[in-house]
């Protein structure tokens, strides 16, 4: 078992559960020892394939994530935490028995709820939208943070409300048919074997084909 093939399997359960796998199902998955999984997990963490906490957990394998970051996808039998707006609008692309999923979560600037039924042929209604604070050359600096800072939100006053509340700065503000394109195909391939990470600060080509502009995508 290689470490694509201990990859895989953390996205099969990901993918089937919204849970991660630990290092004992792992093990006995794919026949691996547990020190040998564990070393496997640690190279898939450098190579940015996994997001491992402090006690070895997986707690992101874009765009699953095992921690809550403010957003949940439901779809028919299962739920899973979206890591982010990003990761929540990819899953329906992604999951091939999941055509529409649920995508739900609250405002940060006023505390609304916030819902879409999301699926792969059309962005879903809806004049809210999404503000990303971190640009894309800095989206590995800390990686959780990044996606915890992806978010809907209402409308462009509750981006100026949610920005003068926390000091942050204005980082891009896109409609939701932007942020549907720019999650469309992004994961294309993640769950089968012989999948290429896209870097982000590569990827200039598809975030312009989404309509992304300017130099927070590298642009
Ligand atoms: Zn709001
Ligand atoms: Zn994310």
């Amino acid at each position: 078992m290689d470490d694509e093939g201990l990859r895989v399997e953390v996205y099969r359960v990901l993918a089937a559960t919204g849970r991660a796998p630990d290092t004992g199902a792992l093990a006995a998955a794919t026949g691996l020892t547990a020190e040998a999984v564990r070393a496997g997990l640690d190279r898939l963490a450098a190579a940015r394939h996994v997001v491992l906490g402090d006690a070895g957990g997986i707690v992101m394998a874009h765009p699953f994530a095992t921690v809550p970051l403010g957003f949940s996808v439901m779809g028919r039998e299962t739920l899973w935490w979206g890591g982010c707006a990003w990761d929540s609008f990819a899953l329906p692309h992604l999951l091939p028995a999941e055509p529409e999923v649920l995508v739900a979560t609250r405002c940060p600037g006023c505390g609304a709820a916030l819902a879409w039924v999301v699926g792969r042929d059309e962005p879903p209604p809806g004049d809210q939208v999404a503000h990303f604070l971190i640009p894309v050359r800095r989206i590995w600096d800390d990686v959780v943070r990044t996606c915890g800072n992806q978010r809907l939100f209402c409308s462009e006053g509750c981006v100026g409300a949610w920005l003068a509340a926390t000091g942050n700065e204005r980082g891009y503000v896109m409609d939701l048919p932007a942020l549907w394109r720019l999650a469309r195909h992004w994961y294309d391939g993640r769950l089968e074997r012989g999948y290429q990470r896209r870097e982000p600060v590569q990827a200039a080509a598809y975030f312009a084909e989404a309509g992304l502009r300017g130099p927070f995508w590298g642009l």
